[in-house]
C-alpha cells in the first residue's frame, strides 16, 4: 500500500509505469500475509516487484510499447513471471519501456518517455527505463528487465542502480515478446547485488518450453557474496577506454578499480580488438531477427486493426503503418533488406562470422583474467530530446552490445555521479560466472 501510494504520487511525474495492478497487488500482498503467519519463510515472499511490459502476463495488459499492442491481453504468463509468483514476489504493474525494445532512452515508447527520478531532465537510459526508474525512485525494491543490446545496464548505470544481464540461455524467454531471440535476455534490476542475486536464483532455470533454455542446474547466487577477491585478476579492455569516453565516467571508473586493488585484486590490460565491429554486426543481426519476429504482428493473428480494411493487404499495410512507431519501422526495413536474396551473405552472414570473432575475443581475454571492467556506457544520461539522429543512439551502446553477441554475463553497478547524473561501472564475466560477477558486484557495495 505505501508504494502503491508512492506510485500514485509520484510516476504521473516519471512515467515508470504503463499499467499498475492495484488490485492484484493487494490480493498477492494478502495471500504473502496469509503465507507469512503459516511460517512461509522463502526470502522473496511478499517482495513487492514490477515487470517491463514485455513479459506476457495473464489477464494484464502486455503493450511492448508499442500501439501494436495497446488492447493486448495473453491468455498465459512468462515462464519468469510464473517463476516469480511461486518465489511469492507481488507485481505492482508492468513498466514502460522503448518500443519492443528497441531504443537507449526510453523515448521510443507510444506511452511516452520515462524521467530519470535524479535528473527530470535526462533519459533513464533504454529499453528497461520504466523499471530502472521505478527502483531508483524507490516506487519498487526491484524490477525486470530484458537486454538484448544493453537494455538492461545501461538503464541501471544511468539510474544509479545495480542491473545484471545473465548468460544467454539462463533464464526462459517463453512468454517474452522477441525482440532478437538470439540476443534477449531477461534479469534483474534493483538496489544491490545481494538482491539481484536473490531475484535470479528465482528467475533462472531449464524451460522446456524455450530451447535455448539451458539444462543446467541453478545455484543459490547469494552463498559466493561474501567470497574476499584477494588474487582476484581484472582485465581493462584497451578499446573501453578510448576516444568518446567522458573523462568523467572514466575517472569514476578508474577510482572502482582502485577500490578492487585496495580489496587484493590484480589489473591488467587485455585487448578486445573486434570491438569496433560490434555496433555494426549487431545493427544488421537485431533488426534482422527483429524482421521476421515482429511479422506476426499483421492485425489478423496479433495486433492492432486498422478501421474499414478494403481488402486484406490494405488491411495488413495500414494495421502495420499504424501499429508500429518511426524506430521499429526503420529496423524492420533494415532487417527485411538484410534478410533478402542477394544481400544475405554480404550483410547477415558476414555479420554472424563477425559475430564468432567478437566472442572468441572475450575467451582468449578470460584464460587471462576472471572478469573484465569498464564503463557500462560511454557518457552519463543525456538530456531528453538530445540525441535525434538515430546513429548518435546506437552509439551510445558500444560497451554493452557486444556482450550480447558473445552470449556472456554482464553487471552494472553504481559506480558514483558527474554532477546529479550516476555512472555505472560495467562488470563481466565469461559463461554461466553470474555468481563470480555478483559476489566481485557486492564486495564494492
Ligand atoms: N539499445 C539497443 C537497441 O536499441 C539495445 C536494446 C536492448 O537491449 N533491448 O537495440
Amino acid at each position: 500500500q505505501h508504494l502503491l501510494g508512492r506510485i500514485d504520487r509520484l510516476d504521473g511525474e516519471l512515467n515508470s509505469f504503463v499499467t499498475v495492478t492495484y488490485d492484484q497487488a493487494l490480493a498477492a500482498a494478502e495471500a504473502a500475509d496469509k503465507a507469512r503467519a503459516a511460517g512461509e519463510t522463502a526470502p522473496l515472499t511478499g517482495l513487492p516487484l514490477a515487470l517491463k511490459d514485455i513479459f506476457c502476463t495473464q489477464d494484464i495488459k502486455t503493450t511492448a510499447g508499442s500501439r501494436m499492442l495497446d488492447n493486448f491481453i495473453s491468455p498465459y504468463d512468462a515462464t519468469v513471471v510464473e517463476k516469480l509468483k511461486a518465489a511469492g514476489t507481488v507485481s505492482l504493474g508492468k513498466t514502460n519501456m522503448d518500443e519492443f525494445a528497441m531504443g537507449s532512452s526510453n523515448e521510443n515508447s507510444h506511452y511516452g518517455a520515462v524521467k530519470n527520478p535524479w535528473d527530470l531532465a535526462a533519459v533513464p537510459g533504454g529499453s528497461s527505463g520504466g523499471s530502472a526508474a521505478a527502483v531508483a525512485a524507490g516506487l519498487v525494491p526491484a524490477a525486470i528487465g530484458t537486454d538484448t543490446g544493453g537494455s538492461i545496464r545501461q538503464p541501471a548505470a544511468f539510474c544509479g542502480i545495480t542491473g545484471l544481464k545473465p548468460t544467454y540461455g539462463r533464464v526462459s524467454r517463453y512468454g517474452m515478446i522477441a525482440y532478437a531471440s538470439s540476443l534477449d535476455q531477461a534479469g534483474p534490476m534493483a538496489r544491490s547485488a545481494e538482491d539481484c542475486a536473490l531475484l535470479l536464483g528465482a528467475m533462472a532455470g531449464h524451460d522446456l518450453r524455450d530451447s535455448t533454455c539451458v539444462a543446467r542446474g541453478v545455484p543459490d547466487y547469494t552463498e559466493e557474496l561474501d567470497t574476499p577477491l584477494a588474487g582476484l585478476k581484472i582485465g581493462l579492455p584497451r578499446e573501453y577506454f578510448g576516444d568518446g569516453l567522458d573523462p568523467q565516467v572514466e575517472a569514476a571508473v578508474r577510482d572502482a578499480i582502485k577500490v578492487y586493488e585496495s580489496l587484493g585484486a590484480s589489473v591488467r590490460e587485455v585487448s578486445l580488438p573486434h570491438t569496433h565491429y560490434a555496433i555494426p554486426a549487431y545493427y544488421v543481426i537485431a533488426p534482422a531477427e527483429a524482421s521476421s519476429n515482429l511479422s506476426r504482428f499483421d492485425g489478423v493473428r496479433f495486433g492492432h486493426r486498422c478501421d474499414n480494411p478494403a481488402d486484406l493487404i490494405d488491411l495488413y499495410k495500414r494495421s502495420r503503418a499504424e501499429g508500429f512507431g518511426d524506430e521499429v519501422k526503420r529496423r524492420i526495413l533494415i532487417g527485411t533488406h538484410t534478410l533478402s536474396e542477394g544481400f544475405f551473405d554480404a550483410y547477415y552472414k558476414k555479420a554472424q562470422q563477425v559475430r564468432r570473432l567478437i566472442r572468441q575475443d572475450f575467451l582468449d581475454a578470460f584464460e587471462e583474467v576472471d572478469v573484465l571492467m569498464g564503463p557500462a556506457s560511454p557518457t552519463p544520461a543525456f538530456d531528453l530530446g538530445a540525441k535525434k539522429d538515430p546513429v548518435s543512439m546506437y552509439l551510445q551502446d558500444i560497451y554493452t552490445i557486444a556482450i550480447n553477441l558473445a552470449g556472456i554475463p554482464g553487471m552494472s553497478v553504481p559506480a558514483g555521479f558527474a554532477g546529479s547524473r550516476p555512472i555505472g561501472l560495467q562488470i563481466l564475466g565469461s559463461h554461466f560466472t553470474e555468481a563470480r560477477l555478483l559476489n566481485v558486484a557486492h564486495q564494492f557495495q
